[in-house]
């Protein structure tokens, strides 16, 4: 069986987030020098500000709910509500990120999963896509509730 095929085509930050065999997972960069573990690929390390040694590592794929709030106002290109927050990840960072409604909603401390999912449209109409932690084991995705009234 394999993985659905996960479109990074259109992304709101371009490069953040990637897709293999095991799914969706957020570029993180890993210092050669100590092992830190950052989110995209830096420059300097911010631990030990060694430079030019960040190895690409795919990192992210699941975390644990920190904290989230329901956003009713929102930007341009948003769709309204819609829940932000933050996810602790096993590699040590906290991520800030949509995080899904509905069924998908994860409880505060739940195991979240990563996905790739619609987030904002863009100037031209399409939609753009970009990090969306859903409860794990949910099966809905997108950051819209189907019916929940928060
Ligand atoms: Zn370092």
């Amino acid at each position: 069986m394999s993985a659905p095929a996960i479109d990074l085509v259109d992304q709101i930050w371009p490069g953040l987030m990637g897709a293999d065999a095991a799914g969706a997972y957020l570029v993180g960069g890993r210092c050669a020098s100590c092992g830190a573990v950052s989110l995209g690929l830096r420059d300097v390390c911010a631990r030990c500000w060694s430079s030019g040694g960040m190895e690409a590592v795919p990192i992210g794929r699941t975390g644990r709910l920190y904290s989230a709030t329901l956003v009713h106002q929102v930007p341009e290109g948003f769709d309204a509500p819609f829940l932000a927050g933050y996810v602790d990840l096993p590699e040590g960072l906290r991520a800030f990120a949509h995080i899904g409604l509905g069924a998908a909603r994860p409880a505060i401390g739940g195991d979240v999963v990563l996905q790739v999912a619609p987030i904002r449209k863009g100037k031209d109409g399409r939609m753009l896509s970009g990090p969306l932690y859903v409860a794990a084991g949910a099966t809905s995705s997108g950051p819209q509730p189907e019916g929940d009234a928060p």
